[in-house]
């Protein structure tokens, strides 16, 4: 019997625990350790944002499909692991400290044979002064942020009704950030709102985004054929951003958000400020607060986990220039290298290096987005590791390994430019592979056949789609695995 605990009930983790549950022996165990009582689609979220949708459309709760599918499930946060155990443990194990209202604060040891990390990110709004909800502006990361969100907006579109113009910034709160894509729906959605509400012509909207340049979405931009011909996303993305009327501000890292001021420096070293009336700033991401001790007690932290905070797993994290970095370079089992019953998946693991070009600013300010790893991908991770943990408890040394490396993978991206089942209107992209490999494909480093993009209302109606249809496979209603990720 064979124990496995998954860290993070969110999309790589609830994948990695239901494909888990379905391939292993009743005998072995499945526990998945996670601080919300809540699933929450967050892609989703961006409609909560405007109002299109309640919290409890994009949110069930896990207790119950855990308890129907027969997997473990502690309502705690991961604090520390062991991975050799220690002196009053013989196998390796995690510190817990319960979140589970009825054991709040309490502190747990449980011990694992395999460990899925799926932690996904920690939203960093301590990195800038004054930003996110605790502070002057907005968030959409999670369901209650985006509840927040929604009601700020109303009140902005309340006073545009009342002849008020309003200045609205969506956007990026950090140089680092990633994520830009939920940032770019956002905005778009949110004029989508405005104009529904008949008050257009008093928002200002403003993109405020630290991407050199529009379209590049964290991934260096997309380039695909179109009606015959080759496109750039940045081409795209600048047309829509002209005909919806919104300003995009690019290259910007903010630097601190004030009631109702945001002060951002550029890359060319410009400083400004931008007064606004309604903000929603996307937070940096790092790794959640974890440490790793060895069995003498031994902080070894800073070997299992990168500066960001990030885990380290099977990628070259060998720092070189952005002109020597290779397909090669990405994670393609998601195995801590010293300890190879440990995975990390989804946004958990530390990417090697950016997939957009570095750049800082003239005055040495780093502003560049951070690697997105979304949801297709961070879905594809989960049931890949779970894939390699059965196949290991299965066979044990001999057990083949899957790999699954982000440069041999495609990801399938649907940003939502507005909601509504007659009027709405959505950008689909796919890209393939989602890190580009100059070598396989010379030139753009993916393959144009692959890499598609299209706006218009039928993207609506496969968004609208898709959050049912992972919402059923997430409830693991009949069926839910022949979904794909
Ligand atoms: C606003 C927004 C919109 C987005 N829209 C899209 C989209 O349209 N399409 C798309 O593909 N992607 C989208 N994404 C990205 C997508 O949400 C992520 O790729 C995906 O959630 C990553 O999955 P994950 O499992 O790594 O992390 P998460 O889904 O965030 O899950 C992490 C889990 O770990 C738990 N956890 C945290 N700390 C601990 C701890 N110490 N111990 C145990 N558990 C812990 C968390 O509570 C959570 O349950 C969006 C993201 C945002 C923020």
């Amino acid at each position: 019997m064979a124990r496995v605990v998954v860290m993070g009930g969110g999309i790589a983790g609830h994948t990695a625990a239901l494909h888990l549950r379905r391939m292993l022996k009743r005998s072995d165990e499945v526990v998945v350790v996670t601080p919300n009582s809540n699933w929450n689609w967050i892609p989703s979220n961006i409609w909560v944002g405007v109002g299109k949708m309640k919290a409890d459309q994009v949110t069930f709760t896990l207790g119950p499909i855990y308890k129907r599918k027969g997997i473990g499930y502690e309502q705690a946060l991961a604090t520390a692991i062991h991975p050799e155990g220690d002196a009053s443990h013989a196998k390796p194990f995690v510190d817990l400290t319960y979140t589970d209202p009825a054991r709040a604060d309490e502190h747990g040891e449980l011990e694992y044979d395999y460990l899925i990390n799926a932690t996904g990110p920690k939203l960093n709004f301590g990195a800038t002064p004054g930003l996110g909800p605790d502070g002057h502006s907005n968030s959409v990361c999670t369901a209650g942020h985006a509840v927040e969100a929604s009601a700020a907006l109303q009140a902005s579109i309340d006073k545009m009704k009342n002849g008020e113009r309003q200045v609205l910034v969506v956007g990026m709160g950090h140089g680092t950030c990633t994520c830009e894509g939920a940032a770019f729906e956002y905005a778009f959605n949110v004029e989508h709102e405005v104009r529904q509400a008949g008050v257009r012509d008093l928002a200002d909207i403003v993109y405020l985004t630290n991407e050199y340049e529009l379209g590049d979405f964290g991934v260096g931009g997309l380039t695909f054929t179109q009606q015959g011909f080759q496109t750039t996303s940045k081409l795209w993305t600048e047309s829509l951003f002209r005909e919806r009327g919104i300003r995009a501000v690019t290259g910007a890292h903010v630097t601190g958000v004030e009631e109702g001021v945001v002060h951002y420096e550029q890359l060319d070293g410009s400083i400004s400020s931008l007064f606004f009336d309604f903000a929603m700033l996307l937070p940096p991401f790092r790794g959640v607060d974890l440490k790793a001790f060895d069995a003498e007690g031994s902080d070894i932290s800073a070997e299992i986990f990168a500066p960001s905070g990030f885990m380290k797993v099977d990628a070259d994290y060998s720092a070189k220039p952005f002109e020597e970095w290779r397909a090669e370079d990405w994670p393609s089992t998601y195995q801590v290298p010293r300890f190879p019953n440990i995975f990390a998946v989804g946004i958990a693991f530390a990417p090697p290096h950016q997939i957009s070009q570095p750049r800082k600013s003239t005055n040495g300010t780093v502003i560049a987005p951070s690697p997105p790893r979304t949801g297709m991908p961070s879905g594809i991770m989960g049931k890949l590791a779970a894939t390699n943990v059965a196949e290991m408890i299965k066979h044990g040394a001999s057990a083949e390994v899957r790999t699954a490396s982000m440069a041999d993978m495609g990801a399938a991206c649907v940003a939502s430019a507005g909601s509504g089942l007659r009027k709405g209107s959505a950008a689909s992209m796919t890209m393939y592979p989602v890190v580009p490999d100059l070598v396989k494909y010379p030139g753009t480093g993916r393959s144009l056949d692959d890499t598609f993009g299209e706006i218009g209302l039928a993207g609506h109606w496969i968004k609208l789609l898709l959050h049912y249809l992972f919402i059923y496979k997430a409830k693991a209603r009949p069926g839910w695995h022949l979904i794909p990720e």
